[in-house]
């Protein structure tokens, strides 16, 4: 049977090569990556600290020149240095700073404990790590469980809370910062006089690795190119074009490729400044939505809840939002057809609706186009331009209409696993399709609908929470001899949440239901002191003989995920 290739409804883009920086913040003129210079690139919402893209060029190739020449850094291109922080108006001057100077990104998830933290500095072999005063305490307790040490203060690179820098307000330097190099120090002792370059073939080279576990196992290095992103950036522009340059609300976290690609790539791409909002906080982000005339704002689906119940919703004057997108989990129709008529009731007439994609391909795939928002609710939307997609089960195309894991193909699918030649032939096959372990369904009208999840992957709140990572965990807490981690869905919280089920080591110790419920909830507040807060088991814990496996020993997921939704229904 031939296979089946769907292609875009939309026409597709030219694919350039050089590097994202050349792409974004090239400056012709007047004009920097294609709009005015003086335009604000960024804005910190809280202060109203700006930068425009002009200052945002400058300072970037300012960090690249002390990158480059600072005698304590020295760093040369193609050096990692990994991101360690929460949303802050220094993100887009450290990332394209280090872009500029021929450096390869890696971004760690904020809430990282120094364990979690310490793989991905080890595995994508981080040279420097660019940290924020509150995360210092980790990245150091990270040094030492490198066996680096108080050494590991040579190899921080510290963003302080002021803003100074950045003409904002300034605050006075922690006294346990002491001695460290700090990036507004940085930022005055010369400038590079252009960015590397990355012309041809050489936009094929590694710019950004954010961890995913895809299908299986743990997080895994994505190499993310230049040209992906270049890509990304101008096939999003092709379907977004109705943001003109309306300001973008975000509140999604930069090291999430979802963040880094749609909040401090895609704005300078259409000429939107981007407002930053560090922590969600709903009065806040409705408070933004006014002051700063958002006209996009990019969400997961727990703020849709809020939308849907908060009172901060009536309180502020949020018409001139236009779109609100969802993305990185499953959005329901039912909780976005409430908040539809509740923006509505209001006077904003604001579309919903969802995108989709995977860190794997740079991520956004699908986008559901506005003037469909209503009448395709639930659907992750239409293909972008320049991807192809396939509907397969078991190496055999599905028929029209029929459900079938989704494979993409183009220029934004990932180069490979970073140092894993078996992972990246897992996940692409030889001619270029990459398998997203989603199993969708396309209507007759080529609108595409997510229907399970054939990957083992757990997502909480938008968040990555690999079983395989958990399960390893838990296997090292003395008391337990085996375990398997599935995810339930919350539709209160209108997220999946991780739920564990442990073989004890001592079966004969927990007779009674009163011990095992005790044991239960002895592992579930120890896991609390091993892990970010995404990968508690909020899903609970339940003690059992012995975990279901295949013959060939794989877990038997889908009877665990059964299992527990009858037991959470009969709650
Ligand atoms: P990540 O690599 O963290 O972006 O996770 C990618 C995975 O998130 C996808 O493979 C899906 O399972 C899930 N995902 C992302 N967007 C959506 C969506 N709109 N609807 C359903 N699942 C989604």
């Amino acid at each position: 049977m031939p296979a089946k290739i769907y292609t875009s409804p939309d026409p597709s883009v030219p694919i350039v090569s050089r590097s994202i920086f050349t792409h974004l913040l090239a400056i012709d003129g007047d004009l920097v990556g294609g709009h005015p210079a003086s335009l604000p690139a960024f804005v910190d919402s809280a202060s109203g600290t700006t930068i425009t893209r002009a200052q945002l060029r400058s300072l970037a190739l300012s960090l690249g020149y002390a990158l480059r020449n600072h005698p304590k850094i020295g760093a040369k291109r193609g050096d990692v240095v990994l991101v360690y922080s929460q949303n802050s108006l220094a993100w887009p001057v450290v990332v394209f700073g280090s872009i500029s100077a021929g450096l390869r990104t890696t971004f760690a998830n904020s809430a990282y404990t120094s364990r979690e933290l310490a793989h991905q500095y080890t595995d994508s072999r981080a040279s420097y790590v660019f940290t924020t005063e509150e995360g210092l305490p980790t990245v150091r307790e990270m040094f030492r469980t490198v066996g680096v040490g108080s050494a590991g203060d040579e190899k921080i690179l510290l963003l302080s809370s002021s803003l100074a820098w950045a003409g904002g307000p300034d605050t006075p330097r922690a006294p346990h910062t002491a001695g460290l190099l700090r990036i507004d120090d940085l930022l005055s002792l010369g400038k590079l006089k252009e960015e590397d370059k990355f012309e041809g073939h050489l936009a094929q080279e590694t710019v950004l690795l954010c961890y995913s576990s895809g299908t299986t196992g743990k997080p895994k290095g994505v190499e993310t190119k230049h040209q992906n992103l270049t890509s990304v950036v101008d096939m999003s522009n092709l379907a977004l074009n109705y943001i003109a340059g309306g300001p973008i609300l975000g509140v999604l976290p930069f090291y999430h490729i979802y963040g880094a690609v749609k909040l401090l790539l895609f704005p300078l791409r259409c000429g939107s400044p981007c407002i930053i909002q560090p922590r969600f906080d709903p009065a806040q982000f409705c408070a933004n939505i006014e002051r700063y005339k958002v006209k996009l704002a990019l969400i997961v689906p727990p703020i849709m809840v809020v939308f849907a119940r908060h009172a901060a919703v009536e309180q502020y004057d949020l018409t001139s939002l236009k779109v609100l997108i969802s993305g990185a989990a499953p959005l329901g129709a039912a909780l976005t057809k409430q908040v539809n008529d509740r923006l509505h009731a209001r006077n904003t007439n604001c579309a919903i609706v969802q995108g989709y994609g995977l860190t794997e391909t740079s991520p956004m795939t699908h986008l559901l186009p506005p003037q469909d928002a209503e009448r395709k609710m639930g659907s992750i939307g239409v293909l972008l331009p320049n991807l192809e997609a396939r509907l397969v089960n078991e190496d055999v195309d599905a028929a029209e209409g029929q459900p079938g894991e989704l494979w993409i193909r183009g220029p934004t699918v990932m180069k490979g696993y970073l140092n894993n030649v078996e992972a990246t032939k897992e996940a692409i096959t030889p001619d270029g399709w990459f398998m997203t372990g989603d199993v969708t369904i396309r209507d007759k009208e080529g609108f595409y609908f997510i229907v399970d999840r054939r990957k083992e992957l757990i997502k909480y709140k938008g968040f990555q929470v690999p079983p395989a990572e958990l399960e390893s965990v838990l296997l090292s807490h003395p008391d337990i001899a085996d375990v398997a981690v599935v995810g339930v869905y919350d539709a209160e919280e209108a997220t999946e949440l991780p739920r564990a089920y442990v073989v004890p080591a001592k079966p004969q110790n927990l007779s009674t239901d009163i011990e095992r419920q005790t044991f239960a909830r002895d592992v579930s507040s120890w896991i609390q002191t091993k892990v970010a807060r995404h990968k508690f088991l909020r899903g609970g814990v339940t003690v059992i003989d012995v975990v279901p496996k295949s013959a060939a020993g794989k877990i038997l997921r889908r009877e665990l995920r059964d299992r527990a939704k009858a037991e959470l229904e009969r709650k």
